[in-house]
């Protein structure tokens, strides 16, 4: 990360040399005052971006329209956005154009949170407009300016304020929470893939807790698939690194994983893991036979296992004992049973039919239980004698 601040100074400089302002903005600042890890810098500066454009020698038109280039000079890519404020904004999502100014100021007051909206330059002096420092210090997430207007604005950052209180810990403040209970029926006209993303973020935050009581108390929850008001209190020790796992417990506590794959628009991918973690936490209930632990990843079953303690409840098992089992099984593919579709073919004087996938099947359960030997000899007398055709 220090490549790409030095980068971004050296950025800094050479639009000051050009007689241009610019200035480190955003998460970024937000991140350094809190001793947060950095992931990416922005740069802002009064250059049009067309200035920006004639001062660098490499640059790539990355959001031109919303006045971005990607600065390529420095070693590293930087981020350069034109001061900027924005339009009109129609039925509550981003604004319609954006209009660049030279200002500084402007272009503060149109960012979300008084948190977000501190800017830094190459000398590492602030400049906070807003009292976002203070807020940082007071752990408190704040609209810059009138929250009812900012909320009626761009409904996103009602869900932004909810994400960010997951990801730092912080307090929504009372009357940024008052202006988000007022428009949170407005949340309905966010695109929900970007909805999604914002849940992603919270999924794998430091605070899922913080998150779904946030939803909750700014009645976001209730224009959201997934009923999480109903379920408040099943996200106490809820921790993950992925967020598939939280779109999984989120169907699972809102007992409707179609509602949640559809409502959130999730992905074929994600709709699978999901349906496994269900399925394999179904067979817990009975108990993990070694087929299980054969026909689920790793993931899965650690997921479904922490299902249960994440309800509270008492865990059948050390978690430990999942890997293990696993790693024991006889087979670990269908692929290292000793016999192939080509050798039941052959037992079977050259026949083919559906047969052969009932084989196979029984086979591996047999191998995995520790009925049959893996190998081919084995098998071929197991088959012969014991395989009942259907
Ligand atoms: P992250 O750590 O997720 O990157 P961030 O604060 O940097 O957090 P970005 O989405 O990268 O968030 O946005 C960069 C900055 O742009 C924000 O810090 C904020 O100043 C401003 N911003 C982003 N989205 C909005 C929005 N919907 N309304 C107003 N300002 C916004
Ligand atoms: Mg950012």
């Amino acid at each position: 990360m220090k490549q790409q601040w030095n980068a971004a100074k050296q950025v800094i400089r050479q639009l000051e040399q050009a007689g241009f302002e610019a200035v480190f903005v955003g998460g970024a600042v937000r991140d350094l005052l809190l001793a947060r890890p950095v992931h990416d810098i922005d740069v802002a500066t009064s250059a049009m971006p067309e200035e920006v454009k004639t001062i660098f020698a490499k640059t790539v038109d990355i959001g031109i329209e919303h006045g971005t280039v990607l600065v390529l000079d420095a070693g590293e890519p930087v981020e350069v956005t034109t001061y900027r404020t924005e339009g009109e904004y129609a039925d509550h999502r981003r604004p319609d154009d954006v209009i660049f100014v030279r200002s500084l100021a402007e272009d503060l007051k149109r960012r979300d949170f008084t948190m977000n909206a501190i800017a830094m330059d190459a000398n590492e002096q602030l400049i906070d407009l807003y009292n976002g420092q203070q807020d940082i210090t007071k752990k408190i997430i704040r609209a810059v300016g009138n929250p009812l207007e900012r909320f009626a604005e761009d409904a996103l950052r009602m869900l932004r304020a909810v994400r960010f209180s997951a990801q730092l810990g912080f307090t929504i403040e009372q009357v940024t929470l008052e202006a988000i209970k007022e428009h949170a029926q407005e949340i309905t006209f966010v695109a929900r893939e970007r909805i999604a993303a914002e849940f992603e973020k919270i999924w794998v935050s430091g605070s899922v807790k913080n998150g779904i009581d946030a939803l909750v108390a700014t009645n976001l929850a209730d224009y959201l698939p997934g009923n999480i008001t109903k379920h408040q209190e099943k996200w106490t020790s809820f921790q993950t690194k992925q967020a598939v796992v939280g779109w999984a417990y989120l169907s699972f506590v809102h007992n409707d994983w179609q509602e949640i794959v559809q409502g959130y628009r999730l992905s074929n991918k994600q709709k699978l893991f999901i349906q496994q973690v269900l399925a394999a936490y179904d067979k817990l209930q009975i108990g993990w036979q070694p087929l299980n632990y054969f026909e689920y990843d790793l993931e899965v079953l650690e997921t479904a296992y922490d299902f249960v303690w994440w309800q509270g409840n008492r865990l059948p098992f050390p978690k430990e004992q999942i890997r293990v089992t696993k790693a024991n099984l006889p087979i670990q593919t269908k692929q290292q049973l000793a016999a192939n579709g080509h050798d039941f073919i052959q037992w079977n004087e050259g026949k083919r039919g559906p047969w052969l996938k009932v084989v196979i099947d029984q086979a591996i359960e047999a191998v995995l239980s520790g009925k049959l030997q893996n190998d081919n000899q084995h098998i071929k007398d197991w088959f012969i004698n014991e395989f009942e055709e259907i």
